[in-house]
């Protein structure tokens, strides 16, 4: 019998102290108690994000808070740029579309980041754009942007910077005020030690101007209504918030304040470069031409089938991988290394890699991978 480990890329592991909120008494929460919890999460969501913004928390999955991001902020007509290189990039031009936005979609290769220079050439033929949405880990390819080089290009202009941190705030660096983002979204269930459950968004200066100016089309995801509900000393959300689910991000943000978040990115690398020596090691490839640390997808090798490859590891194995999605189908294992998730996790998926491999009649040294793994671990 093996235990079931998950390394999905969102839903990541959830430490048990995290879980056990969970099954603690129910309460009502317009009290006291439920908006000091609520005041305990936006000021410790602010650290994650690196924000003195307020963070808004929606009850909802991360795709709840994107809606947010365009709902409230582009009007009917008026023009996005939606960088499209997998998945999530998709998303948004799809919200876009369906909140009647004229979607300019900058389509880049799946697998590659989108460039600085890129924004700047689509905003130089695009000088009415509202805002810009990018993806800064692109989870259907495990590739990272480079947000800090795109947010310089994008603030010399009027246009905005929205980006879906879900798969990477709280794991690898992020820095909002810093590095000058104008909306920044995230969700509970990747990076954050949580369930599925909780989208969260924070708006600079310039973002806000752009959301009092707009007769925006949301009404359960109206932002306006979510700050003057949060509005200190109110603490609050506009309707019934997911209450368990904030008692126990208030656990899995103070575990998070206690290890640093610097030190989670610091792990978050040295996992994510465990799982790509043992790649090589093992004569992988790893997909991407921009790693990220928060997920890492592994070109399954010719001759395997991947969707037999993730199956045999979850039912001989109990370890989870993600296969691909869209045009990745069959193609690619990923793996997390966000959240509750430590060198140990991360020595089993890759064991479990090598045993199922061998399994499906690719050649393989058996401990390699592992000792590629163990390597990065020792350094
Ligand atoms: C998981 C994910 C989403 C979708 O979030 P949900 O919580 O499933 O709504 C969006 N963007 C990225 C980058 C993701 O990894």
């Amino acid at each position: 019998m093996f235990k079931q480990r998950l390394f999905t890329p969102g839903p990541t592991p959830v430490p048990e102290e995290v879980l056990l909120e969970l099954a603690r008494p129910i309460f009502h929460h317009r009290t006291n108690e439920y908006r000091k919890m609520l005041e305990q999460v936006t000021t410790d969501m602010k650290y994650v994000m690196g924000t003195s913004e307020d963070v808004y928390t929606i009850t909802g999955s991360g795709s709840a808070a994107m809606e947010a991001a365009v709902a409230c902020v582009v009007a009917p007509g008026e023009k996005m740029i939606a960088v499209r290189g997998g998945k999530f990039g998709e998303r948004w031009s799809e919200l876009g579309a369906a909140f009647g936005a004229k979607v300019i979609n900058m389509d880049i290769e799946w697998g590659d980041a989108a460039t600085p220079r890129e924004i700047a050439d689509a905003l130089k033929a695009n000088p009415d754009t509202v805002a810009v949405y990018i993806t800064q880990c692109e989870t259907s390819t495990a590739t990272v942007s480079d947000v800090e080089a795109i947010a310089k290009v994008v603030a010399g202009t009027p246009a905005l910077l929205v980006v879906d941190g879900i798969s990477s705030i709280g794991a690898i660096p992020f820095k909002m005020d810093a590095w000058g983002v104008d909306i920044a979204v995230t969700g509970s269930q990747k990076a954050l030690m949580l369930p599925p459950g909780l989208g969260f968004i924070a708006c600079s200066k310039k973002a806000w101007k752009k959301i009092d100016a707009t007769k925006g089309h949301a009404y359960y995801v109206d932002l306006k209504a979510y700050r003057k509900a949060l509005a200190p000393p109110e603490w609050d959300n506009p309707y019934t918030p997911a209450n368990l689910m904030v008692r126990a991000a208030m656990k899995a943000l103070a575990m998070i304040r206690a290890e640093g978040i610097e030190k989670i990115w610091a792990e978050t690398h040295r996992k994510a470069e465990a799982i790509r020596a043992a790649a090589k090691a093992l004569g992988l490839k790893v997909y991407s031409s921009a790693p990220s640390d928060s997920v890492t997808a592994i070109l399954v090798p010719e001759g395997v089938d991947g969707e037999a490859l993730v199956k045999t590891m979850v039912k001989d194995y109990g370890v989870r991988p993600a296969g691909g999605q869209g045009k990745l189908k069959g193609k690619v294992a990923r793996f997390t290394t966000m959240g509750y998730t430590d060198a140990w996790d991360i020595l089993a998926a890759v064991g479990a890699l090598e045993l199922t491999l061998a399994k499906l009649g690719y050649k393989v040294q058996i401990g390699a991978g592992v000792a590629a793994a163990m390597k990065v671990f020792a350094s």
